[in-house]
């Protein structure tokens, strides 16, 4: 037999290699094994097994590695199509579809020295008192750790070998699993009864996935994919937990992606507590980035065992082995951590509608924001739309007022950050014991440092953007590649110096500082990247936010999301516009979703909420339909807008962006790849746009020039763009990245 075994290198091509008898038997589709590569010896998955090969003496596969393959071959299909649409080589398809933790060779559960009781025949033989307390503890307890053991009976591993020696004790190598969340007390919770909106929606996921697995034609099956809207606190989860559910009475399992920022102890509690006990009984593995690579290797092989048949996790956890797969999950479907900035450069939510499709299960995406794109296929009945239209429990959405920052300035009333009516609620909030949120999407003291005199702006020296100034820490950073810089006393323009250089722009530091002033006897806690630097910090501050013990907590992206506090009946966000004048087609959108997550904050509990929205262009659409809740009218317009242009979601976007450290051949490099791009895709002649220089000129020293390309039909154009790019020579020091739907165009 011969195996077809793709490499760890990236080579773009599967090699043959024979089967030797002694391992006929082991290898499968999937499987991992060790082959040699010239000299080399090198790692890599079976991708088929064949009778005949188109070549000759070939060479047998060293070893298989792991007892079970790692790959399932349904898994294996996936990263295929990831190849094929996304434009990148198999290998690195393969590669994202399976943890680092996994795939190494030496990655295994951790083992443990175990003390374990054995059976005693007839009379215990006489201890010494001190073998005889530690003797009392064993067998009380059957089995434990052995360093457990040691450190409650204040005793040397001497102690437990004598016990041994005397046939009362075993100690022994057993594994231990690494649980993240080993820590966390979970008390079991049961469905709550739905209202009828929610009612009506999970009926819906309920009868398409029953209608799954009936013997029904492929082709009169509903829609595999439905759109959950619902505004924030409506009860989305609620729903998901019981869909869940359904999956695990027919004997299937879920995944649920949530974004990154989302992955707090308080989401994975929740799924935690409804399948811990009771008869649908199952563990909840959890992956995301912060796990040590044992834990992840822990948690991956636990849903492979099918020991945990629900995953909660982040972008890559929907490569996860759960089989049968009955149901995914993607919540806050419109968020752009889904789409992974390296190679391969897919979209999660994407990548969940097509892997639901390929093995037949339901998926569900939820926002209370959709994006253009899922909502637009829900127009065109490409998905199912369920409407969840109200907050559970008659909640109101909270009031939101726009305040007019020009007027504001103009009077010379408060300060271009605390407008007199936002400082006046904060107050209000504070006498009365409320909590409140303010919310900044920039970290550092003040964006940039600029002369007044001659207009001299601090730049980074690697990338083309100015440095944020951090007035803690006393320095200059910059927010792409990290360099750090001294402050000036006086502007650094050699013609100028002038002492009275100054910070332009405001960042969250900022914030807390001035707030500090006002507020002097106020608790106040900021919360963004640069203080959040343990892995404990973030859940650390949330517990005390939780518990009462701040009134104020200040912070960026990373508080607009998923949090539930129903103390928090005031939300402020400084500077609404901020993410309203980037080049980017998804700019008002972005500005949308983020206006209303945020203010979704406020007045979870039964106080109804407030939410302060600051801005400069106070009439900008966005921000309009944003304050009124009013999804429908901003998709509306926004639509329009993007029909004229013809960009997504009535396109679809590649974008090709070269980049190398001489700015001359990286431009004469796009203007050549257009060239060849014309010449082999004529149809798409009009259609090319660029080269143009990257909204980000310069990062990290490396000149960028953009490419786009716009189609209605991608799979065809990723493929003919595969053969292009592989056989288009680029000088040695400039390369290209394809980025197929992009969701970052700078
Ligand atoms: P969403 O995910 O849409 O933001 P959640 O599912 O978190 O909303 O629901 C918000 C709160 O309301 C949660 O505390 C949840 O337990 C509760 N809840 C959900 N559905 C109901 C219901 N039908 N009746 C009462 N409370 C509910
Ligand atoms: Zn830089």
């Amino acid at each position: 037999m011969i195996a077809r075994v793709s490499l760890e290198i990236a080579l773009r091509k599967e090699f043959d290699y024979s089967i030797p008898a002694e391992l006929a038997g082991q290898i499968e589709v999937g499987s991992r094994v060790q082959v040699p590569f010239g000299p080399r010896k090198i790692l890599g998955v079976v991708t088929a097994v064949t009778e005949e090969s188109g070549h000759a003496n070939l060479k047998p596969i060293l070893k298989v590695i792991g007892a079970q393959t790692l790959v399932t071959p349904k898994v294996l299909k996936l990263a295929r199509w990831i190849g094929e649409y996304y434009c990148c080589a198999p290998e690195t398809a393969l590669k994202s579809v399976l943890p680092e933790a996994v795939r190494k060779e030496d990655a295994s559960w951790r083992e443990r020295l175990f003390v374990r009781a054995l059976p005693v025949s007839g009379e215990l033989p006489k201890l010494a008192k001190r073998q005889q307390e530690v003797w009392n503890i064993i067998e009380e307890r059957r089995e434990l750790p052995l360093a457990e053991l040691l450190e409650l009976t204040k005793t040397t591993a001497a102690t437990i070998r004598k016990l041994e020696d005397r046939g009362l004790v075993s100690i022994a190598n057993e594994i231990s699993e690494r649980d993240p969340y080993a820590k966390e007390t979970i008390l079991p919770t049961q469905n709550i009864v739905l209202n009828p909106a929610q009612a009506v929606a999970l009926e819906k996921i309920k009868a398409a996935m029953d209608a799954r697995v009936s013997p029904t034609p492929r082709s009169q099956l509903p829609t595999a994919t439905f759109l959950l809207h619902g505004v924030t606190g409506s009860g989305k989860t609620e729903i998901y937990l019981q869909a869940i559910a359904h999956a695990l009475e027919k004997g299937q399992g879920a995944i649920v992606l949530v974004p990154e920022i989302a992955l707090t102890p308080q989401t994975v509690e929740r799924f935690k507590a409804r399948f811990s006990s009771g008869k649908l009984q199952t563990l909840v593995a959890v992956l995301h980035s912060h796990l040590s690579a044992g834990e992840r290797h822990d948690e991956w092989h636990k849903i492979r065992q099918g020991r945990a048949r629900i995953v909660i996790g982040a972008r890559s956890a929907i490569f996860a082995p759960v089989e049968p797969l009955g149901l995914v999950i993607v919540d806050e479907e419109h968020e752009s951590t889904y789409k992974q900035e390296e190679a391969p450069r897919y979209h999660a939510r994407d990548v969940a509608v097509m892997r639901g499709q390929m093995e037949n299960a339901v998926v569900v995406l939820g926002s209370a924001t959709p994006s253009l794109e899922s909502f637009y296929n829900c127009q065109k009945g490409k998905f199912a739309l369920l409407e969840l239209p109200e907050r559970v429990d008659d909640q109101k959405m909270p009031r939101t007022r726009v305040v007019d920052m020009r007027q504001t300035v103009r009077d010379g009333k408060g300060t271009p950050i605390f407008s007199p009516q936002l400082k006046e609620a904060i107050t209000q909030r504070l006498e009365k014991g409320e909590q409140t949120i303010l919310f900044l999407n920039r970290r550092g003291y003040s964006t940039s440092l600029m002369c007044p005199k001659c207009g001299y702006v601090c730049e980074c020296p690697n990338c083309s953007i100015s440095l944020t100034y951090h007035r803690v820490e006393q320095k200059l950073a910059c927010h792409i590649c990290g360099h750090n810089a001294r402050v000036p006393n006086v502007c650094p323009n050699e013609k100028c110096k002038n002492p009275a250089i100054r910070f332009a722009g405001t960042g969250t530091q900022k914030v807390e500082d001035i707030l500090r002033k006002l507020f002097p006897h106020a608790r106040i806690q900021r919360m963004d990247a640069d203080v959040m630097k343990k892995k404990d910090d973030y859940r650390r501050v949330l517990g005390e936010f939780r518990h009462g013990k701040i009134d104020i907590l200040i912070g960026t992206q990373m508080i607009a999301k998923g949090l539930h506090f129903p103390n928090v009946t005031l939300v402020g966000i400084i500077y609404a516009d901020s993410a309203l004048h980037q080049p980017d087609f998804r700019a008002g959108e972005r500005t949308f979703q983020l206006l209303t997550q945020v203010a979704g904050r406020a007045g979870r509990g039964d106080i109804e909420g407030e939410v302060f929205v600051q801005a400069f262009t106070p009439f900008h659409p966005a921000i309009q339909y944003a304050r009124r809740h009013d999804f429908n009218g901003f998709f509306e317009q926004e639509l329009e807008f993007r029909k004229q242009l013809n960009y997504p979601p009535f396109s679809r976007v590649a974008l090709l962006t070269l980049k190398g450290r001489n700015e001359e051949k990286v431009k004469f490099s796009a203007e050549h790849f257009k060239r060849e791009l014309e010449e082999k895709m004529p149809a798409l002649k009009n259609f090319i746009f660029g080269p143009a220089p990257a909204p980000l000129l310069r990062a990290e020293n490396f000149y960028r020039y953009q490419l786009m390309l716009r189609t209605a039909a991608m799979s065809a154009l990723s493929r003919e763009l595969a053969q292009i790019v592989q056989s288009l020579t680029l000088p040695d020091d400039v390369t290209l990245a394809v980025d197929i739907d992009p969701v970052n165009l700078s």
